[in-house]
C-alpha cells in the first residue's frame, strides 16, 4: 500500500479512537445527558471500513484508488454523522470540508473535484430525502424538529456546495504550487550538482595548471595538473603568496595589480625551480570576479614550456645549419679549385733545381698549409654534403669499443687519461651506417679528451632503455659555460688548439639521420657528459625507413 494511503488510515484510526475515548469519558463522568450512541455507530463503522482498505490496498497497488476508497468512504461515514446528527442542523457537516481538502492535497484538482461532487451528492441526497420526509428524523437528534422550509433548504444547500468546491480548488491550486515548486527545487538541486560536477571535471582534466589566488595573492586553489606542472603537493602550494611561488616579485606583483584593474591581461614566462630540473613555465593572470562583477581575486593559468622550448632550440639551430652549410659550401668549393692550381703549381716549381735553401723551405710551407686547408675544406664538406648512408644491421657495441681502442692506440691520449668502458650488453644490433656512427663515438670520445689536457677519466657507458639504445661520454674535463653549450653544435666553433669545431656539427647531423638524439649536461670546470640516444629496431626485427632517411621502429 502506498505510503500516504497507510498514512491517511493512521490518522483516522487516531482521530476516531480519540473521539471514542472522549465521549465514553464525558458520558460516564460527566453526564448522561447526551445522546451519542451515534457516536459510537461511527466508530465502528469506520473501524470496520479501516480493515476494508487494508484488504483494498493489499490487492490493488494504486495509490490513486485507494485515496479515493478512503475519501469516499469517509464521505459515508461523515453522511451517516451528519444525518443523525439532524441533517441540515447537524453541526457536522464541516467533516465534508476535512475529507475534500484531504483529497484536493493528496491527489490534486482532479481528486479534491471528485470528493467535492461526492460531498454533493451525498449531503444533497440526504437533505433531500430528510427534507421530504423519506428518511425519518432519527431519534437521538442533537436538534429540535424544527421543520425546514424550501428556501433554507437552497440556501443551505447553495453555501455548502459552494464551500465544498471553493475548498477543493483552493486547496488543490496551492498543493500543487507547492508539488511543482518543490520538483522545480528538486531539478534545480539536481542540475546544480551537474553542474559542479562539469566544473569539477574541467578543471581537473585539462592540460594546463590552473592556480586560484585570492585578492591578497595568496594561491586558494590548484587543480591537478598545476601540482604535476610544478612537481609539488596542494599543501606546498595553498596559502602561499603569489610572490613565494615565484610568479612575480613584490614590486612586479604590485605593477601587476594595477594593470589588471585597468583591464590588462598579464603574460610572462618563468624558470620554476622544480625537484628535477628547472623548468620553464609560461603563463597568464587574469582577474577573477563573483557574479555580481565585483572582484574576488585573480586566475593564474600556466603551462609547462620547457620540451617546447628545447624543440624550438633544436629547430632554430637546424635552421641555422642548414643556412650556414648552403652558404658556405658555395665558398668552399670556390676555395677548392683555385687552391688545387696553386698547390699544383708550386709543386712543379719546388722541383726546379735553381732554388735556394731558404725558397725550397717556403715552398714546403706553402704545400702543407695548402695540404691541410684542402682538408679542413673536405672535412667541411663532408658534413654540408654528408655521404649517402649504407644502413644495415650491425653490432653497435662493438662499433664503440673500435672507436674507443682507436682512440687508445693514439697520440692523443697520454698516461694521465683513462678510459672506463661500462659497455652492457656486450653486443647489441641495430640498424644504420656503422662507418657514420663510428665516426660519431670518435668525435665525441676525442673531445672528451682533449677537453682533459691534464689527464682524466673518460667513462663509456651504455644502456639500452624503452626500445632507445643509449651511449653516454662523461668526462671530467674542463666543462663549458652556456654561452660554449648554446654554440656547441654550430659549425666552426673551436676552443680545442687544433679543432675545426665541426665535429660535433657533423655528430649532430649523423645522429639526426638516424633518428636519435644528443644530450649534453656540462658544468664549466667539473666535467660534461653527452649522451647518444639510437631508436632500436624492434623486438619483431621489422624497420621502416622515413623518407627524411631517419629510421623509426614499427
Ligand atoms: P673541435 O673538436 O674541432 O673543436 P667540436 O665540434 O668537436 O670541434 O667541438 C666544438 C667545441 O665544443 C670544442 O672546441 C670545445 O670547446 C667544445 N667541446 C666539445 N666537447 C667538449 C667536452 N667534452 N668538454 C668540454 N668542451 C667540449
Ligand atoms: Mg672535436
Amino acid at each position: 500500500m502506498p505510503s500516504d494511503a497507510r498514512m491517511l488510515i493512521a490518522v483516522r484510526v487516531v482521530v476516531v479512537t480519540t473521539l471514542l475515548m472522549a465521549s465514553l469519558i464525558i458520558q460516564y463522568t460527566v453526564t448522561e445527558l447526551l445522546p451519542i450512541n451515534y457516536i459510537y455507530l461511527t466508530a465502528v463503522v469506520t473501524y470496520a471500513l479501516t480493515l476494508v482498505y487494508i484488504a483494498f490496498g493489499q490487492l490493488v497497488p494504486s495509490r490513486r484508488a485507494n485515496l479515493l476508497i478512503q475519501v469516499g468512504g469517509d464521505l459515508l461515514v461523515e453522511t451517516l454523522l451528519v444525518y443523525f446528527t439532524g441533517g441540515l442542523d447537524s453541526p457536522f457537516s464541516f467533516l465534508y470540508l476535512v475529507s475534500i481538502i484531504t483529497a484536493s492535497m493528496l491527489l490534486y484538482r482532479r481528486g479534491g473535484l471528485l470528493a467535492a461532487s461526492g460531498a454533493v451528492i451525498l449531503y444533497g441526497a440526504l437533505a433531500d430525502l430528510m427534507y421530504y420526509e423519506i428518511l425519518p428524523l432519527p431519534e437521538q437528534s442533537l436538534v429540535s424538529a424544527v421543520p425546514w422550509t424550501s428556501s433554507r433548504l437552497y440556501f443551505n444547500m447553495a453555501t455548502n456546495f459552494a464551500g465544498f468546491y471553493a475548498a477543493a480548488l483552493l486547496t488543490s491550486y496551492i498543493s500543487e504550487k507547492l508539488q511543482k515548486t518543490f520538483e522545480e527545487l528538486d531539478v534545480n538541486r539536481q542540475n546544480l550538482a551537474e553542474l559542479r560536477a562539469i566544473n569539477q571535471n574541467v578543471v581537473d582534466s585539462i592540460p594546463s595548471g590552473l592556480i586560484t589566488l585570492s585578492s591578497y595573492g595568496t594561491a586558494s586553489f590548484i587543480n591537478p595538473a598545476g601540482c604535476a606542472i610544478l612537481q609539488s603537493a596542494p599543501l606546498a602550494i595553498l596559502g602561499k603568496h603569489v610572490t613565494e611561488l615565484g610568479f612575480f616579485t613584490l614590486e612586479g606583483w604590485n605593477d601587476v595589480r594595477v594593470s589588471l584593474a585597468a583591464g590588462a591581461i598579464i603574460r610572462d614566462e618563468i624558470e620554476f625551480p622544480a625537484r628535477d630540473a628547472t623548468r620553464n613555465i609560461g603563463f597568464a593572470v587574469t582577474p577573477l570576479q563573483t557574479l555580481d562583477g565585483n572582484p574576488s581575486g585573480y586566475t593564474v593559468i600556466f603551462q609547462d614550456l620547457t620540451e617546447m622550448k628545447r624543440l624550438e632550440a633544436q629547430l632554430r639551430l637546424k635552421d641555422r645549419m642548414a643556412a650556414v652549410g648552403e652558404l658556405s659550401a658555395g665558398i668552399a668549393h670556390e676555395i677548392r679549385n683555385p687552391l688545387a692550381a696553386i698547390a699544383g703549381s708550386v709543386q712543379v716549381l719546388k722541383g726546379s733545381a735553381s732554388l735556394t735553401q731558404q725558397e725550397q723551405r717556403l715552398m714546403s710551407i706553402v704545400l702543407k698549409e695548402s695540404e691541410r686547408l684542402n682538408k679542413t675544406i673536405a672535412e667541411f664538406l663532408r658534413f654540408v654534403r654528408p655521404q649517402e648512408r649504407h644502413p644495415v644491421e650491425f653490432d653497435i657495441a662493438a662499433s664503440l669499443a673500435e672507436a674507443l681502442d682507436l682512440l687508445m692506440n693514439s697520440s692523443e691520449l697520454s698516461t694521465e687519461h683513462a678510459i672506463r668502458r661500462e659497455i652492457y650488453p656486450v653486443s647489441f644490433q641495430l640498424m644504420g651506417d656503422a662507418d657514420q656512427i663510428r665516426q660519431v663515438f670518435w668525435n665525441l670520445a676525442r673531445n672528451a679528451v682533449q677537453a682533459m689536457p691534464h689527464g682524466g677519466t673518460l667513462t663509456v657507458s651504455t644502456h639500452v632503455h624503452d626500445d632507445t639504445y643509449h651511449i653516454l661520454f662523461s668526462d671530467n674535463g674542463r666543462g663549458m659555460s652556456d654561452a660554449d653549450l648554446q654554440r656547441l653544435f654550430q659549425p666552426f666553433r673551436t676552443n680545442f688548439p687544433s679543432g675545426t669545431g665541426l665535429g660535433m656539427a657533423i655528430s649532430y647531423r649523423i645522429v639526426q639521420e638516424h633518428g636519435g638524439r644528443i644530450e649534453v649536461v656540462s658544468r664549466p670546470g667539473q666535467g660534461t657528459t653527452i649522451t647518444v640516444s639510437l631508436p632500436v629496431v624492434s623486438h619483431a626485427g621489422v624497420m621502416v625507413r622515413r623518407p627524411s632517411g631517419a629510421f623509426i621502429t614499427a
